[in-house]
């Protein structure tokens, strides 16, 4: 009998010391466990990094995006454009407004929102013509409704093409909201994700590149919008508003003060996590690129620094993605699809009729991309282990 079953790779893991031990027990002992100042000191730290004015920590990236969404004005039927190739939230937030999510296809290259076709649905929308049908979803919205935002999202830690979108969004006065929760560090043009609209929001899940356990933030210029925003975290009790006054209705979107605390330490640290992952990236594209049916990312000319998320590979035709998932779990090695395109889901079928064919690019990234173990705390044998296994396992099919 086998005793000795090799340890499991984890899909993703934070990188902890004791430092955030500590910082976490201080709050704990403190007893001021809300609203004290290490929120005050993580939002600084964001505030120094990214160079916005303001910055809103939040209870996830989730909660962030849907103040932005408010901030933004959108009510419901008001159309927001962005892209099918995401992490669900990022059309959660449009949904729970009753906002209408306006999808445009991806650049293959990247699978980031393509801008042409982003450039194309803003003016179909805007000239109301029977053009701007095409854009719309064969249910549960009509061209009536007003285009009023474009929420784009850094893919894998690779920022969209900006300037292009920006430019368009601003001759029709729409709100960019930068969804960069998955782009903490990547830069485009020499500028940095979540600064690249008028909103930008990162994420502190446990696989995020910094972590507050769970967690978000907003960071922005736009000083109005930050005093609503703040607000509305905080139960919609604005400035000079006592414990139990409510202007606004709004939510408790809160971080807590050891997510603070913990996330605080973790941007002391932003730049030796950033380079650790930076390093597992450069072990798996040397190893992988040797592989003809695996494509490893590719940057785009506009991207200056890629933040490392997560590292997803492509699979060639001909290579079965879910049976060789099947065969490297057996192996000890998580995979995962990433991401199921989200107009597919059941409950965006369910609302909007969209059927497979609306998106192809998306639909055929859906279902080559597998995203390998990533984190800064790879070894490089572990990196090492998992190429050996993909490269027998494709051998084998
Ligand atoms: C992680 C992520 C979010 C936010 O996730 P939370 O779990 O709510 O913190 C939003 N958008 C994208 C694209 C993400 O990857």
């Amino acid at each position: 009998m086998d005793y000795h079953a090799p340890v499991q790779i984890p899909m993703s893991s934070p990188d902890l010391t004791e430092a955030e031990s500590e910082a976490v027990l201080k709050v704990v002992r403190s007893s001021q466990l809300s609203m004290g100042a290490y929120i005050e000191a993580f939002e600084k730290a964001f505030c120094d990094f990214t160079g916005c004015q303001h910055a809103i920590a939040v209870s996830s990236g989730t909660a962030g995006l849907h103040l932005c969404i408010r901030a933004a004005g959108i009510e419901a039927g008001d159309l927001v454009i962005t892209t099918p190739f995401s992490f669900v939230a990022s059309t959660n937030a449009i949904l729970y407004e009753h906002g209408i999510p306006i999808y445009v296809d991806v650049d293959p290259k990247t699978a980031n929102i393509d801008p042409q076709k982003v450039i194309e649905a803003i003016n179909d929308l805007a000239s109301n013509t029977k053009r701007a049908a095409q854009w719309l979803p064969r249910k549960g919205a009509n061209s009536k409704q007003e285009l009023k935002a474009i929420l784009t999202v850094d893919v894998f830690g690779q920022p969209a093409d900006y300037d292009p979108i920006q430019q368009a969004a601003s001759q029709r006065d729409l709100v960019v909201i930068n969804d960069a929760c998955e782009a903490l560090g990547a830069a485009y043009k020499g500028r940095k994700a979540g600064t690249l609209g008028e909103y930008g929001v990162f994420a502190f899940y446990p696989n995020k590149q910094i972590t507050t356990a769970e967690g978000g933030i907003i960071v922005t210029n736009n000083d109005k919008a930050a005093t609503y925003m703040r607000a509305l975290r905080n139960q919609g009790r604005a400035p000079g508003d006592t414990w139990l006054q409510h202007t606004y209705l709004g939510y408790n979107y809160r971080l807590d003060e050891m997510s603070a605390a913990l996330g605080a330490v973790q941007m002391s640290r932003l730049d030796e996590l950033l380079l650790k992952r930076q390093s597992v990236a450069n072990w798996y594209n040397q190893r992988l690129q040797k592989i003809p049916s695996v494509q490893i990312p590719t940057l785009a000319a506009t991207t200056t620094t890629i933040s490392w998320f997560v590292y997803v590979i492509r699979l060639a035709d001909g290579i079965n993605r879910d049976l060789l998932a099947s065969q490297l779990k057996e192996k000890g090695i998580p995979v995962r699809p990433y991401f199921l395109p989200i107009h597919l889901q059941p409950y965006m079928v369910e609302r909007f009729g969209y059927q497979p064919g609306d998106f192809p690019i998306t639909e055929d990234l859906g279902k080559r991309c597998l995203a390998l173990p990533f984190s800064g705390k790879m070894s490089e044998q572990q990196v090492e282990f998992v190429c050996q296994e993909l490269q027998n396992c494709i051998d084998r099919q």
